[in-house]
């Protein structure tokens, strides 16, 4: 059997010494042909997950010495939550450089969603955030759709280059820079971390050439997405974990929706309608009157998930909505979206801080 070598660092895999390159406990590397050693492992995964919480600040440092630079920015957005996973004022931020878009996590889309439509989608959400990317290339880390293309177009677009990778916490960027490792194995042996001048934020360097190479910079978490206020176990059940299944109800006004008790749709007033829900297959739509749903919210534990700091609906912030019969989507961020057709007001409920807002229709 020919010796088993880190993909990461080049160093020869072994399980005797922890303190010594190329460590790996016997039982992680059972069975595999590409490994990483331990160290490169944490440096990959740990370097955005346990690593202390980055400041606004800190982050804004980082991708603003990205304008400095003459570089490639591939700027990973996650198509499920695309307008919460956006970095607000990006352009302005990385001086205008070059981006190419990946839209992540297409896998979550019904399949039987148009790519060009999708594709078109996307590039409006983009124009309206001002943003002008080289290219956008829908992709899902987790079925490593486009891989081949995502590689391709990195090459030409990038001129030689450096690469930034970007992201907010979440859109699957270790995913993808992973898959990238993974690619780049006959390329290159070096993963290496470079801290960026002036902050004390490691950047993970995987080296394309002698020249240039492409660097991970560190995610933030949004807190405006639910995803952020929740433990991990909820986590588990509100992140779609394949194929959102979309669930339509026709309402009459006076009816309500809760999102297990994370958030609730009220249906004040209108003509009757469609709403279709778009979240994780885990959380259970709860259809109710109107005048009953406040008295729902947990009586006797009917709503299996709430959060531990919202005891009574009306610590719920309202949003009020009036729709004219075109259909669009209410989106809350990091939970999932609805997408409403009917003629009529709407409010929806959730938990302080966590954003609400209306876009043209996904599907
Ligand atoms: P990061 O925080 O941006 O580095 O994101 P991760 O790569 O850690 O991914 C965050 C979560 O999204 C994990 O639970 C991944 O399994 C999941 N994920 C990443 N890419 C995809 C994808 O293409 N599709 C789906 N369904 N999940 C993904």
């Amino acid at each position: 059997m020919s010796e088993l070598r880190c993909y990461g660092c080049g160093a020869k895999i072994q399980s005797e010494d922890p303190k010594r390159p190329g460590y790996l406990p016997a039982k992680a590397k059972q069975g595999k042909e590409q490994v990483l050693c331990q160290r490169c492992f944490k440096l990959l995964h740990y370097h955005t997950k346990i690593a202390s919480p980055l400041t606004q600040d800190d982050f804004l440092k980082v991708i603003s010495k990205i304008g400095d630079k003459d570089a490639l920015v591939v700027y990973i957005l996650d198509l499920f939550d695309f307008n919460a996973s956006q970095i607000p004022g990006l352009m302005r931020h990385i001086g205008y450089n070059d981006v190419l878009v990946l839209a992540n996590k297409r896998d979550l889309l019904p399949a039987s969603l148009k790519e060009h439509r999708l594709m078109m989608w996307v590039r409006r959400q983009l124009k309206a955030e001002g943003l002008k990317p080289v290219d956008v290339i829908i992709t899902s880390g987790k079925k490593n759709l486009n891989f081949d293309e995502i590689y391709e177009k990195i090459d030409a677009y990038r001129h030689g280059r450096d690469v930034y990778v970007v992201g907010t916490t979440n859109v699957g960027k270790s995913t993808f820079i992973n898959g990238l490792l993974k690619h780049y194995v006959q390329v290159t042996t070096q993963i290496t971390t470079s801290e960026f001048p002036g902050t004390t934020l490691d950047l993970i360097k995987i080296p394309f050439d002698e020249t240039s190479s492409l660097y991970d910079t560190p995610g933030i978490m949004n807190n405006r997405q639910m995803t952020s206020r929740v433990d991990d176990k909820v986590l588990k059940l509100i992140m779609p974990q394949s194929e959102v299944k979309a669930m339509t109800y026709q309402l009459s006004d006076k009816q309500s929706l809760y999102i297990e008790g994370l958030a609730r749709m009220d249906y004040i007033e209108g003509e009757k309608g469609s709403f279709t829900c778009f979240f994780s297959k885990r959380l259970k739509i709860h259809r109710t009157k109107l005048e009953n749903a406040d008295g729902l919210y947990n009586r006797h534990k009917t709503l299996a998930i709430t959060l531990p700091e919202i005891q009574t609906i009306d610590q719920m912030k309202a949003y009020e909505f009036t729709f004219d019969g075109t259909k669009q989507d209410i989106v809350i961020a990091g939970l999932g979206f609805m997408s409403i057709k009917t003629k009529g007001k709407v409010v929806i409920r959730v938990p302080e801080g966590i954003d609400v807002i209306v876009r043209e229709p996904l599907v």
